[in-house]
């Protein structure tokens, strides 16, 4: 096992590319802290963990706000005495174009994508400098780099995320932490069919099956093994790293021939 004796917490970790990232992290010996906003998803993510023989709690926690943000911690401190890792994968979008974007929407999607990957990390910090040294993964998308329609503020802040990213290992890397990122692509969790009625599914994914070179979206296992590999040692010397994760998408030109 890659995390034994390691202790993870991952916001988000309930459901989707979260959910599976605490079942891989508790796979490899990790013990998690599943932190989210809903309390019977969270739970009975960590009960699975539990029954399947693995050390795991939950914890109801909003990102964007800091006394949230603090409990976590203390929590996960009472229960398992340190932190070694941190999943920053909560994250949200709410699919309007940048006209119709009023400034709540602005401020709930940075809020939660940005300023909560901050918020969590330097709450975090000083504990993992407690135990030498610790790993945080940032979760940024192929949209940081690239955008779509009804995609413009959730792009401005994943591309935020890979700034952020390179501030926290250069300011981080001399008390022994790591900072690196995933860039999913299409994923297949809830997120990636919002704002479509369940008869537009199977056609929205034809279409995007299409467009990736590897012809299917991804699985959020695919996504939470390359973050549980940056928490590992296998990932020693990687910091300030980004990892696309997008079948290929990314690779392909966008001119047609
Ligand atoms: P998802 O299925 O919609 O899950 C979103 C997760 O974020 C849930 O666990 C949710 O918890 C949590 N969350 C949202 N707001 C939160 C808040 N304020 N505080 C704490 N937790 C909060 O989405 P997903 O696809 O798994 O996305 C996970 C990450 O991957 C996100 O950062 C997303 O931007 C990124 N990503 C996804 C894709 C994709 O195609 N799916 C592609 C690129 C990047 P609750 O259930 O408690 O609300």
């Amino acid at each position: 096992m890659l995390l034994e004796g390691k202790v993870a917490i991952v916001t988000g970790g309930n459901r989707g590319i979260g959910g599976a990232t605490s079942r891989v992290l508790a796979r490899e010996g990790a013990t998690v802290t599943v932190a989210c906003r809903d309390a019977a998803s969270g739970e009975a993510m960590a009960a699975a963990i539990r029954d399947g023989g693995g050390r795991a709690i939950s914890v109801l926690a909003d990102v964007s706000r800091r006394a949230d943000v603090d409990r976590m911690v203390g929590v996960t401190l009472e229960a398992f005495g340190g932190i070694d890792i941190l999943v920053n994968n909560a994250g949200v979008d709410v699919g309007k174009p940048l006209l119709e974007t009023s400034e709540e929407d602005w401020d709930f999607i940075l809020d939660v994508n940005l300023k909560g990957h901050w918020l969590c990390a330097v709450a975090c910090v000083p504990y993992m400098v407690e135990r030498g040294g610790g790993a945080i993964v940032n979760t940024s998308s192929v949209l940081a780099l690239s955008s779509l329609p009804n995609s413009g503020v959730y792009s401005a802040s994943k591309a935020g995320i890979l700034g952020l990213t390179r501030s926290m290992a250069i300011e981080w890397g001399p008390l022994g932490i790591r900072i690196n990122c995933v860039l999913p692509g299409s994923t297949d969790t809830d997120m990636m069919w919002v704002g479509l009625t369940p008869d537009e599914i199977p056609a929205e994914r034809r279409r995007v099956d299409e467009a990736t070179p590897l012809g299917r979206v991804a699985d959020p296992e695919e996504i939470a093994e390359a973050t549980v590999w940056f928490c590992s040692s296998k990932a020693s010397f990687a910091t300030g790293s980004f990892l696309w994760l997008d079948g290929g998408t990314t690779a392909r030109s966008p001119n047609p021939r």
